[in-house]
């Protein structure tokens, strides 16, 4: 398979950079930087055809991501995720057009395997033999599963009360995990002064241009699975972002294969009213948003106060015409129930917001119930069983009033 990475250049600056050494943020001006394509040498050798014939996961898309060889490829089967038509939640809002996305299926649970998988692979590919992140949990366990394979030391931080199976994934694949007194940002700030010291690649998101490739097939295969359109509508439950990032870029690629119009999805991003700096950000109508004070949602993924590429979030939230919504930490608990008995898809408290979302722009008439919307599950539910009920009657069977308790 041929591969057609060019460079990297700034999202900010404009500055091109080389995408065979190692970069992180932009050497110029400490913002994101995004991975390049010859898109019309690839349009010219990639085909719709030669990727339907291939097997495999977000690997398939191999000439539009950003390794140049083959064999650094470190995979474990992610993406080619269902998409799921959910009629039965749709119903009570008339709505016959909603899908779900389940990221769930990923390896380790999350869609984070995607920008991992990529970000591991390349980094490996630059000769990178250790990596430290922060993490709010998802991005941690998959970091160490593709860290393992890679054969590369990883150093994870996390809060201190994260999720406990994402603690263990992470030392179940021979990571060193650590819990930080603090959310994802006071872990980012030990990140960042230690793999300055120890020389760790820091694969914070979006403070690397590789995770977001890795996202970018969300957008890819969704294209696909909607035979070439796209939908009216994404709901993404937004924490760092770079699933909207990643996505927003698939599609400008997918225009400029040739393969879809100029049509986009309204880009909705949900966070959670307990931290919901973008949703405020939004709303001011300024494209940097401030760090929230004292961020809490039971929803792990999005408790995320800063946002490292805000203005890239919101310019596609509101160059596509899209909005952005908070939801309370119940009705996200009540959306898990709901889906789960509606359509037996036991999302994560993440996904479940999408669907919080939804119910509120159906209401608001933001969305119509005709249109085709995408909400993304991002992860499993499994994660966080701690989330959903747990009474059960027990039952004695030497009992005779047995069959009353039943
Ligand atoms: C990380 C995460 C998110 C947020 O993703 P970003 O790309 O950081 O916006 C959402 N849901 C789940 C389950 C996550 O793990
Ligand atoms: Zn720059």
């Amino acid at each position: 398979m041929k591969n057609f990475l060019t460079h990297l250049e700034c999202t900010n600056c404009s500055k091109i950079w080389s995408a065979d050494e190692l970069h992180s943020i932009c050497p110029a001006c400490g913002k994101v930087l995004f991975a390049r394509y010859d898109l019309d040498q690839a349009r010219a050798h990639f085909s719709q055809t030669t990727l339907r014939q291939r097997a495999g996961g977000m690997w398939r898309w191999f000439e539009i991501m950003p390794v140049r060889d083959e064999k650094n490829v470190i995979t474990l089967g992610e993406g080619n995720t269902p998409l799921i038509p959910v009629p039965q939640l749709g119903k009570p809002f008339g709505a016959s057009k909603l899908y779900v996305k389940e990221e769930g299926l990923n390896p380790t649970g999350s869609f984070k395997a995607r920008g991992l998988s990529a970000a591991v692979s390349k980094a490996k590919e630059l000769g990178v033999t250790s990596i430290g992140m922060p993490s709010a949990g998802n991005a941690g366990a998959a970091l160490a599963a593709y860290g393992a394979r890679a054969g590369l030391d990883i150093f994870i931080f996390m809060p201190q009360d994260t999720p406990e199976m994402m603690k263990r994934e992470g030392a179940v694949y021979g990571a060193h995990v650590f819990l930080v007194k603090g959310l994802i940002n006071d872990a980012g700030k030990i990140v960042k002064e230690q793999a300055a010291q120890r020389g760790w690649f820091d694969v914070s998101t979006l403070k690397e241009p590789y995770r977001a490739e890795g996202k970018k097939t969300l957008g890819l295969e969704l294209a696909e699975q909607l035979d070439w359109t796209l939908p009216d509508a994404i709901i993404y439950p937004a924490g760092g972002g770079t699933g909207v990032v990643g996505m927003w870029k698939a599609f400008d690629e997918l225009e400029q294969l040739g393969w879809i119009g100029n049509q986009r999805p309204k880009m909705i991003i949900v966070q959670a009213e307990g931290c919901a700096p973008l949703i405020k950000a939004y709303r001011a109508g300024v494209r940097h948003a401030e760090l929230w004070q004292d961020a809490h949602t039971l929803a792990p993924g999005i408790r995320v106060p800063v946002a490292f590429a805000d203005y890239l979030i919101l310019d596609a939230v509101r160059n596509s015409g899209g909005t952005a919504v908070s939801v309370s930490d119940t009705a996200i608990v009540q959306a898990m129930n709901t889906i789960a008995r509606t359509e037996g898809i036991f999302a994560a408290p993440e996904g479940a917001a999408t669907f919080a979302a939804y119910q509120q722009l159906i209401h608001t008439g933001f969305l119509k119930p005709e249109e085709r919307v995408v909400l993304f599950n991002t992860g499993s539910g499994l994660k966080t069983p701690e989330l959903v009920t747990g009474n059960f009657p027990v039952l004695d069977p030497r009992d005779p009033n047995l069959s009353a308790k039943i």
